[in-house]
């Protein structure tokens, strides 16, 4: 199985988890935060209502974020402050032009995020710079794939991790 995202190389192998349900993906959004480096840019890919914000809501948990996640569907941009550091966390879906990137802070953004979660990256035409770990979810009646591919080496000390758990 392919990038969805055009132009970008594998660096190392893919990952495939299956999700049974809601709680499940929550879990395993935890799991990904326990593995995380600092600095990281995540996408998430999949139809409308796969569970993308519910994996970033269960990222946001395990980083020690206590209040709601809101889907950023119309903002376009949640940000975080953790502890940690700054989370970002975008969706794209209402995006019309990539450079409106730019209005929204990006490179601010990722000059000083701890993490980025982008959901719809599709809609960025290349402009998000760098992607780290592409996370894309498919449908199987109630299950979900998730299927998590590196793009760095940084993308792939994540993968390497998250698959010894
Ligand atoms: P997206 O951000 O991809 O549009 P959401 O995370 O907002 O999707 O919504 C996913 C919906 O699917 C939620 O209502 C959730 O309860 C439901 N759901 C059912 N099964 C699963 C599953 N295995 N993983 C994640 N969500 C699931
Ligand atoms: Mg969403």
């Amino acid at each position: 199985m392919k990038s969805v995202l055009e132009g970008l190389c594998d660096y190392g192998g893919f990952l495939r988890t299956k999700i049974a349900d809601e709680r499940a993906m929550l879990a395993f959004g935890k799991s990904v935060a326990r593995v995380l480096i600092p600095r990281l840019v995540i996408t998430l890919s999949g139809d409308l209502g796969v569970g993308k914000t519910t994996l970033a809501r269960g990222v946001l948990q395990g980083l020690g974020f206590g209040g709601i996640v809101k889907s950023p569907t119309y903002a376009m941009l949640e940000p975080y402050q953790l502890d940690l550091g700054a989370v970002y966390h975008f969706d794209l879906f209402r995006m019309s032009d990539p450079e409106e990137l730019e209005f929204l802070g990006y490179r601010d953004c990722l000059r000083d995020a701890y993490l980025c979660l982008v959901e719809w990256p599709e809609r960025s035409d290349g402009y998000l710079r760098k992607i780290d770990l592409e996370l894309s979810i498919i449908c199987e009646g109630d299950t979900r794939i998730v299927t998590i591919r590196a793009h760095t080496p940084a993308g792939r000390i994540t993968n390497e991790h998250l698959q010894n758990i």
